[in-house]
C-alpha cells in the first residue's frame, strides 16, 4: 500500500529505486556491484567467513574453563545456532545472485531483514537475540577482511533508469537510495560517487553538513525523515521527491508514471540550465557577480571548472581530516591536497578553510554525545588556537600550495578580538618557520568568516585585519536564532529571512562594500534560487555554493536589475515588503 513519510528538502530531484537500509555502524562496509562471473566466487567468501567464525566459536567452546559461567556456554550455542540459520544464508545468497550486491554489502542487508523480524517479536528474550545476530555478522566481516577481495568496479554514477525500464526490469540495475537513521558527514563521503542515486535519513536539519554533503552529491536527499528507516523495509521500491521533502513507499503505478514524468522534465530543465555555462554572470543593469564553488574534497574540484565557477569560494578541509583522529594528514599530506585543488582550478583563485571541526562535524564518531553542547564548545578555530602546532602545518601546507597559484586562507568562528590577534600571530610564526627552513611559499590573503553575530557586530574591526570576509549564513542563522541546524525537531524555526538575520547580513555586505572589500555569501542561501535576487539587492556580488547550484543561480542573475532590487530589499529590509512576495527586477 502506497504511503509517504514527510521530511525536509535538501537537495533537489526525483529518485525512485529500492530502499537500502543501512545502519549507522555499517556504513563503512563497502557497497559494490559485482559481476555476474564474481557470484561464486562472492558467495564463497561469505562461506569462508562464516566457516572461520564456526571454526573460532567451536574451538573456544573446547577450551572453555570448567568452572566458566553456563550462559558462556548457551551464549555460544545460540552464536552457532544463527551462524547455520538457512535465512541468513539464503538471503545473502539471494542478494548476491539477483542483485549482484557485494558480499559485505549482502550480509548486512540480509542482517537488516533479519533484525527487523526480531524487532516485531513479542517475546523479550527472543527480541534480544537481534544483538547476537549483529555480533555474529560483525565476526564474519571482520573475517572478510582479512580476505583477497575481488577488485571493486570504479563506481561510476548511479545507474539511472527511466520509470518505464523500471516497471519492465524489476531484477538487478535498478536504482538504489539509501535509507538510514542517520549519517555522519564523515559516511557520506564513503558514499559519495557511490552506487546510490538517493538519500533519505530520520535525523538532520536543512543545513546540517550531513545535508550540505547530499547536495553537494547532486542526488536527491530527504533529511529529518522521523522514523523513515522504521516505517521502510529492505528492498521495497520508494520515491524521493528532492523538492517537497517527501519519501513515497510502495508507490501504485500512476504515482509512478506522474513522478517517472517529472523525472524526465528535470533532465530537460537541466540540459537547458547547461547552456549558461560559459555565459558571464552579469545582471541587466551590467553589475558583474562572481559564482565560486564550494567543495569538499580535492577530486570536487574538475566539477566546479565544468560547472563554470570562477574560483573556490569555500573549501571546507576538515573533511580530509574526518575518520582519521590516529592519523591525521601531515603538513606534507595537505600541501599536496591543496596543491591539487589550486592546479585542479587552472589558475582561478581558490579559498581554503582552516579546519571546521566540532558541532555536526566530529573529527571520529566515537567522540561524538559526549559533549554537552557541542556547537558552543570547542569548534573550528578553538580547536585550531587549542592546538596550535596542528594549526601552524596546516597554515604552512596552505603557504607553500600558495606557490602554485592564488591561495585565501579563510577562518571559521573567529569571534573575540584575542583570537584574530592569536590567529595572525600563527600566521606570521608558520611563515618564519617556512622561511627558517628555506621551504618555498606563495603570498596569500587572508579573510573570516562571519559566522556568529559576534563577528557580524564588529564587521570594522575585522576589516582592520583580513583582506576579506565570507558570511556563513548556516552558522550565522544558527548563532543569531538560537537554533540548531541539524536539529529536524526546530527547523520549521531556521529562517533565512528572519528581520535579525538580514539586518546582520546587510550590514555586513555595506560595511565591506564601503571600504572596498571584497565580501561573500558561502552559506546555503548562496545556492537557494529563491534567496538570490534578496541577496543581490543587499549588495552581495559574490556567491559561494555547490556546483550543481551554479547555473540555476546563474539564471537569476541574468535575470536580475541590481537598480530595482536594491530599493525593495531596503523596503524588506525595513519589514515594509515581504521578502517572499516580491517581483522586483
Ligand atoms: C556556514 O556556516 O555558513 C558555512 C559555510 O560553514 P559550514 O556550513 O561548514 O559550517
Ligand atoms: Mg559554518
Amino acid at each position: 500500500m502506497t504511503f509517504s513519510v514527510p521530511g525536509l528538502a535538501v537537495a533537489r530531484g526525483i529518485a525512485i529505486g529500492r530502499a537500502v537500509l543501512v545502519g549507522a555502524s555499517r556504513v563503512e562496509v563497502a557497497h559494490y556491484f559485482i559481476e555476474a562471473h564474481q557470484i561464486e566466487s562472492e558467495i564463497d567468501r561469505v562461506r569462508r567467513g562464516r566457516n572461520a567464525v564456526v571454526d573460532e566459536l567451536q574451538r573456544l567452546q573446547e577450551e572453555m574453563p570448567q568452572d566458566a559461567p553456563h550462559e558462556l556456554a548457551a551464549l555460544l550455542d545460540v552464536h552457532l545456532m544463527l551462524l547455520q540459520d538457512e535465512m541468513l544464508t539464503s538471503g545473502v545468497k539471494h542478494w548476491i545472485t539477483e542483485r549482484l550486491y557485494n558480499a559485505e554489502w549482502a550480509l548486512t542487508t540480509q542482517l537488516e531483514v533479519i533484525g527487523r523480524q526480531f524487532d516485531e517479536m513479542e517475546d523479550d528474550y527472543l527480541r534480544e537475540r537481534k544483538a547476537d545476530l549483529e555480533q555474529v555478522v560483525d565476526r564474519i566481516l571482520r573475517h572478510m577482511k582479512g580476505m583477497a577481495h575481488p577488485v571493486a568496479p570504479s563506481p561510476g554514477s548511479p545507474r539511472r533508469k527511466t520509470q518505464q525500464d523500471l516497471l519492465l526490469d524489476d531484477t538487478v540495475d535498478v536504482p538504489l537510495v539509501l535509507v538510514a537513521h542517520d549519517l555522519s558527514p564523515a559516511d557520506m563521503l564513503l558514499f559519495k560517487k557511490s552506487v546510490f542515486a538517493g538519500f533519505v535519513t530520520d535525523v538532520g536539519g536543512k543545513t546540517s553538513h550531513t545535508a550540505i554533503v547530499a547536495r553537494s552529491m547532486d542526488i536527491p536527499a530527504v533529511v529529518g525523515a522521523r522514523a523513515a528507516s522504521q516505517l521502510v523495509r529492505q528492498d521495497d521500491w520508494v520515491i524521493i521527491d528532492g523538492d517537497a521533502g517527501v519519501m513515497i513507499v510502495d508507490p501504485s503505478p500512476i504515482i509512478l508514471a506522474e513522478y517517472g514524468f517529472r523525472q524526465r522534465q528535470i533532465e530537460l530543465e537541466r540540459q537547458r540550465l547547461a547552456r549558461l555555462r560559459h555565459t558571464p554572470a552579469i545582471t541587466i543593469d551590467g553589475q558583474k557577480v562572481d559564482l565560486l564553488a564550494n567543495i569538499e574534497m580535492p577530486d570536487d574540484a574538475p566539477a566546479a571548472v565544468a560547472a563554470g565557477a570562477v574560483g573556490v569560494g569555500l573549501f571546507r578541509t576538515e573533511f580530509l581530516f574526518m575518520g582519521r583522529m590516529d592519523n591525521l594528514p601531515d603538513e606534507e599530506e595537505q600541501y599536496l591536497a591543496y596543491r591539487q585543488v589550486v592546479e585542479s582550478m587552472q589558475g582561478l583563485p581558490v579559498t581554503i578553510r582552516t579546519i571546521d571541526i566540532g558541532a555536526d562535524k566530529p573529527l571520529d564518531k566515537v567522540h561524538r554525545g559526549d559533549i554537552l553542547n557541542p556547537a558552543l564548545g570547542l569548534r573550528a578555530i578553538r580547536w585550531s588556537l587549542a592546538d596550535p602546532a596542528m594549526f601552524r602545518a596546516q597554515l604552512r601546507a596552505l603557504m607553500r600550495a600558495a606557490a602554485h597559484g592564488q591561495v585565501n586562507i579563510l577562518f571559521p568562528m573567529l569571534a573575540h578580538p584575542s583570537e584574530i590577534a592569536q590567529t595572525l600571530a600563527q600566521v606570521h610564526l608558520a611563515r618564519a618557520e617556512l622561511d627558517a627552513r628555506g621551504t618555498v611559499h606563495g603570498p596569500t590573503r587572508l579573510g573570516a568568516m562571519i559566522e556568529v553575530p559576534a563577528a557580524a557586530l564588529m564587521t570594522r574591526y575585522f576589516l582592520q585585519y583580513f583582506d576579506f570576509l565570507s558570511i556563513g549564513t548556516n552558522d550565522l542563522i544558527q548563532y543569531t536564532l538560537a537554533i540548531d541546524r541539524a536539529d529536524e525537531s526546530v527547523s520549521h524555526l531556521y529562517d533565512p529571512l528572519h528581520p535579525a538575520v538580514l539586518r546582520l547580513v546587510a550590514d555586513v555586505i555595506s560595511e565591506c562594500t564601503a571600504q572596498g572589500k571584497s565580501v561573500s555569501v558561502c552559506g546555503e542561501t548562496a545556492g537557494d534560487a529563491t534567496m538570490t535576487r534578496l541577496l543581490l539587492g543587499l549588495g552581495l556580488r559574490s556567491f559561494s555554493m555547490h556546483p550543481a547550484q551554479i547555473l540555476a543561480i546563474k539564471q537569476e542573475v541574468l535575470r536580475a536589475d541590481t537598480r530595482k532590487l536594491s530599493v525593495w530589499a531596503q523596503n524588506v529590509l525595513s519589514g515594509a515588503e515581504q521578502a517572499s512576495t516580491a517581483t522586483a527586477g
